[in-house]
């Protein structure tokens, strides 16, 4: 598929769920989100027939997030519907790596390529401040097991802002070294205000670049992180919310003054 800048678009992005098991400062509120009833979320059924029609229009690299995607029950059952699919070609994840060392040997399994682990830092009181609560051993114990079930290359994101410490960066910086990992800043944005920037050592925030769709949790398919446009998979029909998609795509990101992180997924 090629938009109207002549871009191509082969790559989704799918959130299944905008729950999370942490409540990270710049991500979420302190309180959680309300929190949608069953019937609204997409099922894996919905998911993988979406996909696949996606796949046959040029869509060849899917990655699921959330929320955290690893609080979705049977999580492994999509990643198998999805790898079972001749046209993916790159399968990926991203979690917050708290469930991972108890999944990563089904997901592996399932047909899951690769992972990317957000981690902020490795000092475990700036983890439990910056996550409200959360404890940094069971992400490094889920890194350990992704390299054991090898989901390479493993890509850590770190969130940075005016607040984060040289120290800690370097840290991080060391750590990846050590472990082979590949390590990505990603200043912190602002949807509703429109702040976004590159990735540094990735290819997020460059729309001239830009080949990516995003697919809620409840079937909202948005051309643009930075723009409210989204198309109801359910209401408009899979392949006229994909046209749509790819027809209205922005030429840049602006604003999403009704978006958030934990909703489309980053
Ligand atoms: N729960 C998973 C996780 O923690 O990676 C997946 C969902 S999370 C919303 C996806 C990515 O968005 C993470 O790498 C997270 O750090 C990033 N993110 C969340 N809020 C952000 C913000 N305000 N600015 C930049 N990145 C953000």
């Amino acid at each position: 598929m090629t938009d109207r800048f002549g871009r191509t678009i082969n790559y989704l992005r799918i959130s299944v769920t905008d729950r999370c098991n942490l409540r990270c400062t710049y991500c979420m509120p302190p309180e959680g989100i309300p929190l949608r009833t069953h019937s609204e979320m997409l099922t894996y059924d919905e998911i993988a027939a979406f996909s696949t029609l996606a796949m046959t229009k040029g869509i060849n690299k899917i990655r699921i997030t959330g929320g955290e995607p690893l609080v979705r029950k049977g999580i492994e059952n999509l990643i198998a519907m999805l790898a079972a699919n001749d046209g993916v070609i790159d399968l990926s994840l991203t979690t917050n790596g708290q469930l991972l060392e108890e999944k990563a040997a089904q997901l592996k399994s399932a047909g899951l390529q690769r992972i990317n682990i957000s981690l902020d830092t490795l000092d475990p009181e700036q983890y439990r401040i910056i996550t409200r609560g959360g404890t940094l051993s069971p992400v490094l114990a889920g890194i350990r097991a992704a390299q054991r079930v090898g989901l390479e290359p493993i890509k850590i994101n770190c969130v940075i802002n005016a607040a984060h410490r040289e120290e800690q960066k370097e840290a991080l910086r060391q750590f990846a070294h050590t472990e082979g990992l590949s390590l990505r800043f990603i200043h912190q944005m602002s949807l509703n205000k429109g702040t976004f920037s590159k990735v540094e050592g990735g290819s997020g925030g460059d729309c001239a670049q830009c080949n990516r769709l995003r697919l809620t949790a409840d079937g909202k398919l948005k051309p643009c992180l930075f723009s409210d446009i989204e198309y109801d998979i359910r209401t408009m029909g899979y392949v006229e919310a994909l046209e749509s998609a790819v027809e209205h795509k922005p030429l840049k990101g602006a604003r999403n003054p009704s978006g958030s992180f934990y909703g489309i997924g980053g």
